[in-house]
This record gives C-alpha cells, sequence and structure tokens, in this order.
C-alpha cells in the first residue's frame, strides 16, 4: 500500500490538469490517476478555437500534451489508471483501479469529464464500429466519399457534420427540432457548406442493417407528423450531448437525476469534507474547456485551504 497521499485527482481533461498545475505549486504533490480517456474530450475534438490564448487555435490531444506538460513540470505525477471503485465514508479516502491498486489520500478532487450519450436504439451498440460513431474526429477518415448521418443540432453536431465534410461525399444532419442549438457562427458554417443537408424536426429512430453487419441507412421518423422514411447511408454520427462520468460515486456523493455532482453554490466543495468536484462532471451548464479549467483551479485552491484547516 502507497503512504497517504495529500491530493488525488480523478481525470486527466482541463479541469483535472488544471486542478494538478495549482496543487502541485501549492505543494501538494498531487497525483493524477488520468483515466480511461486520458486528456479526457478534447483529445477526440479537432480544433479548438475558443480557448483564450491560442489565436490560430490549437488541436484537442496537443492542447492537452501541454497542459499535462505543465502539470508534471511542477512536480505532478500522471499514472495511466482508472479508478473503478472509492471509499468516501472515512478519511483517508480510498480509491482502488483496475490496475488492482489502492490510493489513500486526504483530499479528492473529481474531475472524471462526461462520455457522449446514444440515442438507446436497439441496433446502434451492434453497430457500433460499424459504421455508428460518436466521434467524427476519431472516424471520419474512414467515411471517405460516403453517404453520412450527424444526430444533434448542437455545437458538437454542427462541428462534426462541418469535420465529416473533408471526407464524405454527402453529410445529413437529423435536427430534432426546427432549430439548431449551436451557436450561431458554428450553425452558419453549417448551413453554408454545400455538402451538408440539414433535415429539420427529424428524429432517426433505427439504425439499418444489422443482418447486413454495418450501416446501410437509418429510419427517420418527422418529429410533427410521425412519418417514417429510410435513408440510404454509410456512416452514423451521434452528437447529442453528454453524460457525466460519476457512476462511481453513486450512493457515496450527492448528484442530480442526470448524475452531476453537486456541490455548494458557486463552489467546488461536495457534501464530503475533503471531496471537491469540478469541470464537465459537476457543471452541466457551460461545459467548455475553459471553465472546466477554471473550476479545476478552484478546486485545487480549495482543497488546499482545506487541508490547510485540518492541520
Ligand atoms: P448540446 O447539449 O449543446 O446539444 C445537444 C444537441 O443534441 C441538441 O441539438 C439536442 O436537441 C440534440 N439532442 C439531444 N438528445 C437528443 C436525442 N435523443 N435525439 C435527437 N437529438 C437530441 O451538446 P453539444 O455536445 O453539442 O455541446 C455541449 C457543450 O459543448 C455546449 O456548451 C457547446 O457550446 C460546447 N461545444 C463547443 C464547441 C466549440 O465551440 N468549438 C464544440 C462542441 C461543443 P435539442 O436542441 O432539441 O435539445
Amino acid at each position: 500500500m502507497t503512504d497517504v497521499l495529500k491530493t488525488l485527482i480523478l481525470g486527466s481533461g482541463p479541469a483535472g490538469y488544471t486542478a494538478a498545475i495549482y496543487a502541485a505549486r501549492a505543494n501538494l504533490a498531487p497525483l493524477v490517476l488520468a483515466g480511461q480517456q486520458p486528456g479526457g474530450q478534447l483529445t477526440i475534438t479537432s480544433d479548438v478555437e475558443n480557448y483564450p490564448g491560442f489565436p490560430e487555435g490549437i488541436t484537442g490531444p496537443e492542447m492537452m500534451e501541454k497542459f499535462k506538460a505543465q502539470a508534471e513540470r511542477f512536480g505532478s505525477t500522471v499514472l495511466f489508471e482508472h479508478a473503478d471503485a472509492v471509499e468516501l465514508g472515512s478519511r483517508p479516502f480510498r480509491v482502488h483501479t483496475t490496475a488492482g491498486n489502492e490510493y489513500r489520500c486526504e483530499a479528492l478532487i473529481i474531475s472524471t469529464g462526461a462520455s457522449a450519450t446514444y440515442l438507446g436504439l436497439p441496433n446502434e451498440q451492434a453497430l457500433q464500429g460499424r459504421g455508428v460513431s460518436a466521434c467524427a474526429t476519431c472516424d471520419g477518415f474512414f467515411f471517405k466519399n460516403k453517404v453520412v448521418y450527424v444526430v444533434g443540432g448542437g455545437d458538437s453536431a454542427c462541428e462534426e457534420a462541418s469535420f465529416l465534410t473533408k471526407f464524405a461525399s454527402e453529410v445529413h444532419m437529423a435536427v430534432r427540432r426546427d432549430v439548431f442549438r449551436a451557436s450561431k457562427i458554428m450553425a452558419q458554417r453549417v448551413l453554408d457548406n454545400p455538402k451538408i443537408t440539414v433535415h429539420w424536426n427529424t428524429a432517426v429512430t433505427d439504425v439499418l442493417d444489422v443482418s447486413a453487419g454495418k450501416v446501410t441507412g437509418v429510419e427517420l421518423t418527422d418529429t410533427t407528423t410521425d412519418a417514417k422514411r429510410t435513408a440510404a447511408c454509410d456512416g452514423l454520427f451521434l452528437a447529442i450531448g453528454h453524460k457525466p462520468n460519476t457512476e462511481l460515486f453513486r450512493g457515496q456523493l450527492e448528484m442530480d437525476e442526470v448524475g452531476y455532482l453537486i456541490t455548494k453554490p458557486g463552489r467546488t466543495a461536495t457534501a464530503v469534507p475533503g471531496v471537491f468536484a469540478c469541470g464537465d462532471c459537476q457543471d452541466s451548464f457551460y461545459r467548455q474547456a475553459v471553465t472546466a479549467a477554471g473550476t479545476g483551479c478552484a478546486a485545487a485552491i480549495e482543497a488546499e485551504r482545506w487541508l490547510e484547516a485540518q492541520h
């Protein structure tokens, strides 16, 4: 068993690494468990254009390498392990990982982020990796000169659709309402792109065809009339939002009905003293890299002050 750590950070997105930078600079020698998706969601995005300080934009993976290097420069340790159980009932807190290790810590900073949601259609999981994807950046390349559908009307859907036009011959967007949720600039980029066709009031209600072993089309339902039709395509990209990665804490930390961890108003402290939550696992409202980094900073400062008050 290892010594009791002053600070353990779960997750390695903008929130986790920012917490690590601040905690390391406060001499808390943080250990970061990078989790299942090291670098977090930005590693599966293309260009980040809205993070201040990068006027020309930067790729998501490159940005996260910089975050990691900065955290390590001040003495953070980053391990590529994934926590699969926590014990928060008494201190020191205990964190178990899939690698079979147990870590004990005085303060725990949770920055486990969020993961893509799926429509929940029976065929969706069966055809995952066979035409169904939730990451255009990861899988777009496989759809050269193919026809793809993107589900969703938010910034992610617009970004994915625009990105997919680099490969696909036709990109269709199924938007369940008659408006985008996306920001004006992202929406306009889609509307101006001749390769993208937007289908308003349209839900994808089935993925075809499991018997073919790959995506051959989708069933589309008009959300105003319930009329159904099928459309041929080779790929289906889901971009309908995310779910916080917080199952691990169920029963031990307060969360809302979606699973976002609840912290004190305007703070990162949870109801369990010494446990702090930041980034997309706690923020259901802004969900931006820059706000995640901001709350990561806040969590480290709160953890530092809390630790100081214990001694
Ligand atoms: P959002 O929650 O913003 O949008 C989700 C979209 O999916 C909405 O259009 C929603 O429809 C639709 N949707 C949700 N559930 C279903 C369903 N079951 N069937 C069909 N459609 C569904 O999520 P995003 O991932 O797009 O964005 C998350 C955050 O990240 C936002 O704050 C966004 O601004 C930010 N972001 C910024 C980027 C950038 O600036 N470069 C890039 C990507 C994301 P409805 O509108 O009807 O609810």
